[in-house]
């Protein structure tokens, strides 16, 4: 029997004015579960929706207890509730967490056991009808869509729990970073104003916060550009492509300390405002390396004059001008006579304060207009830009001789110095490169040195093919050192007192492997300019004594050697220590030795030339003064050296029988030299009234073709062996 079959107790009588079919009805149409327990808490009302979702039917219900009906399955508090409805009148709300399930009701009724538990809410209160023993209701409310609801409501409250969380906790980080952050971050307002400022903005400019904020972008950093604020039409264009700028500016720290900054202007939206954010970095430290390197790219560092990059660059641009202008410019080439000389006897130190103190001089000489530049080692160049003649770059040219020319007091040493100087001039030609220029200037300045130092010259188109022959002649002759190209040759000189072979003269030959037999006349001048006759001057030194050793062992009467040095020798403090080695590696005593030197050389270097003769000297190596007469020299003078011979040059005897005045000469000299204490030497005597004349004259030594040309060494042993008596 169905419940709707079989009307509950209560209906019929309880419920007057209501038919007891349609209370049933309401009963059992209704959405929630209905149950009625009696006084024994026996079921006497159990719904359809009860049935429905507890798959017990009314039948099984009714007349039984719930805890028969759902066997362990009950909520006690379910129990209590009831119990207290049927004993003392309390009711209660049991599920008020609406999560619980106090009956074991389901979703679905069809298949109970699978379906869902379901969410209730139970209410439990007494019911008391007239007279009738108290009943108890308990009614059942399916709450699981709520609970849904609310499990949602729970998750979303939790997330928005947890966005606010990460918000906050973003928020902090963000600001933790602008405070730390070493550059400066400014947020300025559409109309340019400063809203706020970062630490780093405050230390940047060296004003607080207080003093920033409301001050204009453009009052701190000055060449900054901000956009006009737009209109609202501008907006929607505008915004499109958001506002970006950057820069450098020079801003004043604290208001009056310069310094250098880079800005990045951006544009933003905050909070749907539009604001800019400005950020600026201090650039100081970098723009001042950015300085140093950029001097030190383009200045020497030991003069702080332009380099020879900047050099070159500058002249370049005097080029381009003068060829668009016209104007007269000039370049000087300037090296300093005997720079390497200071350095060694003085050391480097030495070297660098005259370096420095030229370069002074120099920029006082020059117009401010003018370059001044260090090229390297002791050379300079100098750019003298819009000259009005060429005597202009003579003037120059002669003040710096000048300026150069005064003692120079360094570390308490005076130092004397000369310039040799090159000079090209240029005006407008078109094709000539700075490189080619420079050159010029420099192969005039070569012509200079050759010229005697301490001079000026103008380049010339000769000059350059005289000085591209003799870079050519330097590198061949190089090789001919490395690859033992030299000879030496030996011309004997004949002791007029005993008519015996006492000496010979060592001269220079260069075997050269296509142009033959070289005499010194080819050769040695370059080998003067360029340095090379020192070590080339040391061969011939040890060639010579080696053979002149080899001869004595071979049995052949012994005979000194006269050896040729050049003023370049003299100037290299090795030479005394160099002569002292040889002798000692050949085996050669000092005195088989002589030296013969130009008067060329004892004139321009009187003190030091005579300190050294004086050690050589005392060695008890022989000295001789070479091509004597062509130097001006007075023979007076002669008595400051301690020189034992004088060789009459060659043109003096050429002509003794037709120059009268040669004659004379011849004569004079040989007077005087006697008269001095010193020998005297004839050479290039030819023929024999040349000899005649120089016997009656009282000459000491001859040398000539007369008795022999220079010879071979083999030659020579052989000359010796067999022509020991001359005359
Ligand atoms: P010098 O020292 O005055 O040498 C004498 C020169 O006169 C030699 O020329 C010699 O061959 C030449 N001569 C000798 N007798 C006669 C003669 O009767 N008639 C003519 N016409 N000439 C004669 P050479 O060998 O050509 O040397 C030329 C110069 O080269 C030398 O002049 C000397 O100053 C220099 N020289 C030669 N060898 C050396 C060397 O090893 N070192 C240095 N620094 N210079 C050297
Ligand atoms: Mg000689
Ligand atoms: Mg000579």
């Amino acid at each position: 029997m169905k419940a709707s079959d079989r009307p509950a107790e209560n209906f019929s009588d309880s419920t007057p004015g209501l038919d007891p079919g349609i209370a049933e009805a309401v009963v059992n149409a209704s959405e929630i579960g209905d149950v009625v327990l009696d006084q024994d808490a026996r079921v006497v009302l159990w719904n359809a929706w009860m049935a429905r979702l507890s798959g017990v039917s009314v039948d099984a219900a009714l007349g039984r207890t719930l805890s028969q009906i759902f066997p362990q399955l009950l909520d006690t508090r379910l129990l209590v509730n009831i119990d207290q409805a049927l004993g003392k009148g309390m009711a209660g709300m049991l599920s008020p967490g609406l999560h619980r399930h106090p009956l074991p009701l389901y979703r679905s009724s069809a298949e109970r056991i699978k379906g869902q538990r379901l969410h209730q809410m139970v209410t439990v209160k007494p019911v008391r009808v007239t007279d009738a023993p108290r009943h108890c209701l308990i009614q059942i409310q399916d709450v699981s869509a709520s609970f849904v609801r609310e499990g949602m409501l729970r998750e979303q409250a939790s997330s928005l729990n947890r966005l606010m969380a990460e918000l906050g906790e973003n928020e902090l980080r963000l600001r933790t970073i602008l405070e730390n952050i070493q550059d400066g971050v400014i947020v300025v307002s559409p109309y340019g104003v400063v809203n706020s400022v970062n630490p780093g903005a405050e230390k940047l400019f060296r004003k607080g916060s207080d003093r920033l904020v409301g001050m204009e972008l453009v009052q701190l950093i000055p060449d900054i550009i901000l956009p006009s604020p737009f209109t609202e039409d501008e907006e929607a264009e505008t915004s499109a492509r958001p506002y970006q700028s950057a820069g450098e500016s020079a801003v004043l720290r604290g208001g009056d300390i310069p310094c250098a900054i880079s800005y990045v202007l951006n544009e933003l939206w905050l909070g749907g405002q539009r604001m800019f954010l400005c950020t600026v970095e201090d650039i100081s430290v970098r723009k001042q390396s950015e300085e140093r390197i950029r001097r030190l790219a383009h200045y020497d560092a030991l003069t702080d004059l332009p380099n020879r990059a900047l050099f070159q660059d500058r002249l370049e641009h005097a080029l381009a001008q003068t060829r668009r202008d016209g104007v007269l410019m000039g370049v000087m080439f300037l090296d300093l006579d005997r720079f390497k000389n200071i350095n060694d006897v003085h050391g480097h130190h030495i070297g660098d304060l005259l370096l420095q103190a030229v370069s002074k001089r120099l920029r006082v000489c020059t117009r401010e207009m003018d370059t001044v530049a260090r090229l390297g080692g002791d050379e300079f160049a100098i750019i003298q830009s819009s000259l009005k003649s060429e005597s202009g770059a003579a003037v120059l040219a002669e003040k710096i001789e000048k300026a150069l020319s005064r003692p120079f007091m360094l570390d308490n040493i005076e130092i004397y110095t000369s310039p040799s100087i090159g000079i090209t001039l240029y005006q407008g030609e078109a094709g000539k490169t700075p490189h080619e220029v420079l050159k010029e200037a420099d192969v005039a300045m070569y012509q200079a040195k050759a010229g005697g130092r301490n001079t000026y010259r103008f380049f010339s188109a000769r000059m350059h093919a005289d000085t591209q022959h003799k870079r050519h002649v330097e590198k061949e002759l190089r090789r001919a050192l490395q690859q033992g190209e030299l000879r030496l040759h030996y011309q004997p000189l004949i002791d007029l007192t005993c008519n015996r072979v006492t000496a010979v003269e060592a001269l220079l030959r260069w075997e050269h492997p296509k142009r033959g037999l070289l005499p010194p006349s080819e050769f040695i001048e370059v080998a003067e300019e360029s340095g090379l006759i020192v070590p080339m001057g040391l061969w011939v030194l040890r060639e010579a004594c080696r053979q002149n050793r080899a001869w004595q062992d071979a049995g052949v009467p012994e005979l000194r050697v006269n050896v040729n040095l050049s003023a370049v020798q003299f100037r290299d403090p090795k030479l005394i220590p160099d002569i002292c080695k040889v002798l000692k590696q050949t085996g050669l005593e000092a005195r088989y030795l002589s030296l013969e030197i130009t008067e060329s050389l004892l004139m321009a270097q009187v003190e030091q030339t005579t300190e050294m003769l004086r050690e050589l000297d005392q060695m008890g190596v022989e000295l001789a003064i070479d091509d004597f007469g062509t130097g001006y020299s007075s023979l007076s003078y002669l008595k400051r050296f301690p020189v034992s011979k004088v060789k009459i040059d060659r043109s003096f005897v050429r002509d003794i029988h037709c120059d009268p005045e040669d004659a004379a000469i011849v004569r004079a000299v040989i007077g005087l030299g006697h008269s001095l204490g010193r020998k005297v030497v004839a050479e290039g005597v030819e023929t024999e009234e040349q000899l005649g004349y120089l016997k009656e004259q009282g000459c000491d030594e001859v040398q000539g073709y007369f008795f022999s040309r220079p010879l071979a060494a083999d030659d020579c042993e052989a000359f010796l062996r067999n022509r020991l008596q001359m005359v």
